[in-house]
Order: structure tokens, then sequence, then C-alpha cells
């Protein structure tokens, strides 16, 4: 029997990291990405009557990993609650170590794939299939996360393959940062239609739990300028601020023009 699969972004760290933990759910078994604190899951687990059945984490941070702990002692009612993330993060609770190819079903409905997305760190990798993408702190709504441990190379290599993904893919990334993330994408491609469209439709309740994605990926392709980096009129811009004309270097103009701009606003 294939369920239906719900998919619900519950607000945590609201503040100070603005985190969004997503639940996969159908009704019966949850799945949790990224929980960063455990009891805003607990809490909707219980108001649900959802049962945890798995948990994925997409890096190794503490925003997306310090509930895990806790989740496991309350909640789990199997002896090996299935932890999924990266065969390169550093964090004994999982116990099913993924790489870039392999492939999760959860329940019996949902099959997600992994791709490896390093840049943010090291270790990071996103969940995806033809419907939705869990991409952590790779992208954001507009944006994308900082350098903290991959090196730029990877970064921009990451930011390509996911450009590859169809557009009609929901977006779900790790925090909710769309205001200033869309006021630095005005400043760096201010002659953009669709980014002043999407700066005119953007309403954010943050702290409301999210009941649909953030986002597609191609509204981001469209208006996210870590996506358009080595597109013109943008990568002109780029090469003017002193960027090489390679992804790297392109990308790395970007990411160091962002820090300029989150260090002043
Ligand atoms: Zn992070």
């Amino acid at each position: 029997m294939a369920l239906f699969m719900n998919i619900v972004g519950l607000p945590a760290l609201v503040d100070t990291y603005e985190n969004y933990i997503w639940v996969i759910h159908n009704n019966q078994q949850a799945w949790v990405v990224d929980p960063g604190e455990a009891r805003p899951v607990i809490d909707y687990l219980q108001q649900n009557d959802l049962q945890l059945a798995g948990i994925l984490i997409t890096h190794k941070h503490g925003d997306h990993v310090n509930g895990i702990n806790q989740l496991v002692t309350q909640c789990a009612t199997v002896g090996d609650l299935p932890i999924y993330g990266s065969a390169l993060t550093p964090l004994a609770a999982i116990n099913h170590p993924l790489q870039e190819g392999d492939a999760i079903t959860l329940g019996d409905s949902l099959t997600l794939k992994v791709l490896y997305t390093p840049g943010h760190t090291e270790d990071h990798i996103a969940f995806y299939n033809e419907k939705m993408l869990f991409c952590g702190d790779t992208l954001f709504t507009a944006g994308c996360g900082r350098i903290l441990g991959g090196s730029i190379e990877q970064f921009s290599d990451s930011v390509l393959k996911l450009r590859e993904l169809p557009d009609d893919i929901a977006f779900y990334c790790g925090h909710e940062y769309t205001q200033t993330n869309l006021a630095f994408s005005q400043i760096v491609e201010p002659e953009n239609q669709a980014l002043l469209e999407r700066i005119q439709n953007t309403h954010i309740d943050y702290p409301q739990i999210l009941t649909a994605a953030q986002s597609t990926l191609g509204e981001e392709k469209a208006t996210n300028p870590f996506m358009r980096f080595d597109l013109n009129p943008l990568k002109k811009r780029l090469i003017e601020r002193g960027a090489a004309n390679n992804p790297a270097s392109l990308f790395a103009t970007l990411r160091a023009w962002k820090d300029d701009f989150d260090r002043t606003h």
C-alpha cells in the first residue's frame, strides 16, 4: 500500500539559527530531517499521534543534529532506529552511512536518493527524488550556506550538480533566511524580473509551521544568485569585482560579496 507522504516544516532554534526540521510522515510513521533540537519534534509527533521511524542528517553541524540523542531516547520504539547520514559525518549515532548514489526507502512508498554536496561542510549530502529535494545548508531560499569546512571548488560543483535536477522539484532547506537573501539578491541582480516578482510575492511568517515546500528548484534557478553565478549579467559583474572566468572563482567572489553584505546588514 502506497501511503501518501505529508511534509511539514517545524521551526527550531528560532531565537538563534532559525532552522526548519522537516517531518515526512504518512499519518502513522514519521521521519525527521536534521533535528537540531528534539522538543519541537517530540511535541509534533505526540500531537499528531505519529511514530518516529527514522532520522535523516544532511551534515554534521549542531543545529542539525543536536536533537538526535533525545529523540532516540524518548521516541524510538524499535531498538535500532535508522539514522541516515553521510559516511563522512563524524557522528556515532549514524547507523546507515551513505554516499552519492545510495538510496533509502521510507516506509514502503518514498525513495530518496543521495547526492554528495560538499562546500558548506566537507561531509554534506542532499536527499532527493523526482518530486523533492532536501538540501540542508547547501542552498537556501534565494541564498546558500557559508563555507565552513568544504572548499569553494566543491561548493560550486555541488550547486551546479543541483542545477541539473528538474525545475518542478519541491525545495526544502535547513533555515529561514529568505528576507535577507532576497535583499542581497536584488543588489547583485537588480534587472532580474523573476526576482522582483519573487520579492513582491514573498511573505514569511517564521516561526509558523510550514505545510508546503519553501520554493521550487525552478524558482531558485530563476532567482537565487548562487544558482546563477556563471550567467550574465551577474557573471560580468563578478568578473568586474575580480573573479576569474571559472565556476569556483565566480562562486567565491559572490560568496565573499554576500559575507560583506552580512557583516553590514
Ligand atoms: Zn550547517
